[in-house]
C-alpha cells in the first residue's frame, strides 16, 4: 500500500491517522497550526440530545460504538483514558422539554432520570421546569491530539510544514482534514462550507456537576470547569471578544456563578456546513486527492465513524453514505469546473 499523506492535525487528522494506522497503513501527517483551530479550545462533550427538540442525531449509537471500540484500544496500548461516560445535567427551559423528555425515558438508554425544580434548587440550580439526567460522553481532546502527535513522531510519520507543501503536490494520495482552513484550499473551497466561531471561558469554582441549559458548565481538571459556547458567522477571526465572555455570563445566571472566578477565555472556528453534516470525499477530478472535513460542532461525536466510512471507501470501495458524501454537492463542482 502506498502512504497517504493527511494535512491537517487537529482532532479529524489525528483520528483518522491512527485509524489508517490501524488498517496497516503507512501515514504521514503535518499541520500548520493554524490560529483558531477548532479542537484546541474543544471541551470534547457528546451530548445525545441536540438544540431545544432535544433530537437524538443520525448514527447516533453507531458513533459512540466506533469511539468506544477506538478509545479502549488506546487505552490498553497507551495506558490513558480519554473517552469516559458523563451525566449532564439537562435544565429544561419549557414545558415542551418535559413532555419531550418523558417520552425519550421510555424510548432512549441516554435520557436517565427526571430531577425537579426542588432538587436542583438544592444544588444552587435555577430551572423551573426540572431537568434531566442525561447520559452524555466527554473526549480529553487536547490530550489526544497532544499525545497523537508524540506518537506520530515517535514513529517518524511526522512531517514538518514547508516539507510537506511539497509532498502535496505529488501524486499521492493525500486527505485534507483543514477543518476551517478549507476556504484557503483551491480544491475543495467550492464546497458549500459554512463555518462559525465560538468562545469557551475556563471558571474555577466549587465542586459543580456538569449541566446544561444550551450553554454548559463541564468539569474540566481538578477545581476548573469549561463554559460555553457561543456561535457567530461573521467576524470569524476575531475571538475571543468581550461580547462573546458577556454573552456567556449572561446565560450562566442559572448557576451560581459569583462562586466561580474567570481563569481562561479561548476562542475557535467551527468548520460547519451548509446542512450541518460533515463532507467527506474524494475530489471529482483529482482522484488522488479527499476530503474529510466539516464537523461543525460535533467532531467528537462524528469523526470516528465518519473515519472508519472513509476507510471503507479507501480500502473496500465502498461508497460513503449519502449524508456525508461530497457527491451530494456536484451542483457546486458544476458551477466552477469548465
Ligand atoms: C468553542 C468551541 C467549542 C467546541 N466544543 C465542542 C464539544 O464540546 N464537542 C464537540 O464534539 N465538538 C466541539 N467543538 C467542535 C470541534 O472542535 C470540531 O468539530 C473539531 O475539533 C473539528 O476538528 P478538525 O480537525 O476538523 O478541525 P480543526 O480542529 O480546525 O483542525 C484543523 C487542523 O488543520 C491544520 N491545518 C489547516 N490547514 C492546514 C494546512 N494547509 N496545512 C497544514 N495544517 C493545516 C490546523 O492547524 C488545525 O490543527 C467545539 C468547537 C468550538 C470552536
Amino acid at each position: 500500500m502506498n502512504p497517504i499523506f493527511i494535512v491537517g492535525h487537529g482532532l479529524a487528522g489525528a483520528i483518522l491517522a491512527h485509524s489508517l494506522i490501524d488498517e496497516g497503513f503507512k501515514v504521514y501527517c503535518t499541520d500548520a497550526e493554524i490560529d483558531h483551530s477548532a479542537s484546541r479550545v474543544a471541551a470534547g462533550l457528546i451530548n445525545p440530545f441536540i438544540g431545544p427538540k432535544l433530537n437524538i442525531p443520525q448514527e447516533f449509537r453507531d458513533c459512540i460504538e466506533a469511539n468506544i471500540i477506538f478509545f479502549k484500544k488506546w487505552e490498553k496500548l497507551y495506558g490513558e483514558k480519554l473517552f469516559r461516560e458523563e451525566t449532564l445535567l439537562r435544565v429544561f427551559s419549557s414545558e415542551h422539554q418535559v413532555i419531550k423528555w418523558k417520552e425519550l425515558s421510555d424510548s432512549s438508554e441516554y435520557a436517565k432520570s427526571f430531577v425537579s425544580e426542588k432538587n436542583l434548587n438544592q444544588m444552587g440550580i435555577s430551572g423551573r421546569w426540572g431537568a434531566g439526567e442525561t447520559k452524555s460522553y466527554r473526549l480529553d481532546v487536547g490530550r489526544f491530539i497532544e499525545k497523537s502527535k508524540q506518537l506520530l513522531m515517535s514513529m517518524d510519520l511526522w512531517i514538518e510544514p514547508r516539507e510537506a507543501e511539497m509532498s502535496s503536490k505529488s501524486k499521492q494520495t493525500t486527505i485534507f482534514a483543514e477543518g476551517y482552513n478549507v476556504a484557503n484550499n483551491s480544491f475543495f473551497n467550492w464546497l458549500p462550507f459554512a463555518p462559525a466561531q465560538g468562545e469557551i471561558l475556563e471558571l474555577q469554582g466549587p465542586h459543580f456537576p456538569a449541566v446544561s441549559n444550551g450553554t454548559w458548565l463541564l468539569p474540566h481538571c481538578d477545581d476548573k470547569y469549561l463554559s460555553g459556547s457561543t456561535w457567530k458567522h461573521t467576524d470569524l477571526n476575531s475571538g475571543p471578544t468581550l461580547e462573546g465572555k458577556s454573552e456567556i455570563y449572561r446565560k450562566l445566571k442559572f448557576i451560581p456563578i459569583n462562586q466561580f472566578r474567570e481563569v481562561d477565555h479561548f476562542s475557535g472556528i467551527r468548520s460547519g456546513t451548509k446542512d450541518r453534516n460533515p463532507i467527506i470525499g474524494r475530489h471529482p477530478t483529482h482522484q488522488n486527492l479527499f476530503i474529510f472535513n466539516g464537523f461543525g460542532s460535533r467532531g467528537s461525536t462524528t469523526i470516528k465513524l465518519s473515519a472508519n466510512h472513509l476507510i471503507n471507501l479507501l480500502v473496500r470501495n465502498v461508497e460513503l453514505p449519502s449524508h456525508i458524501n461530497l457527491n451530494r454537492f456536484m451542483e457546486y463542482y458544476r458551477k466552477i469546473s469548465p
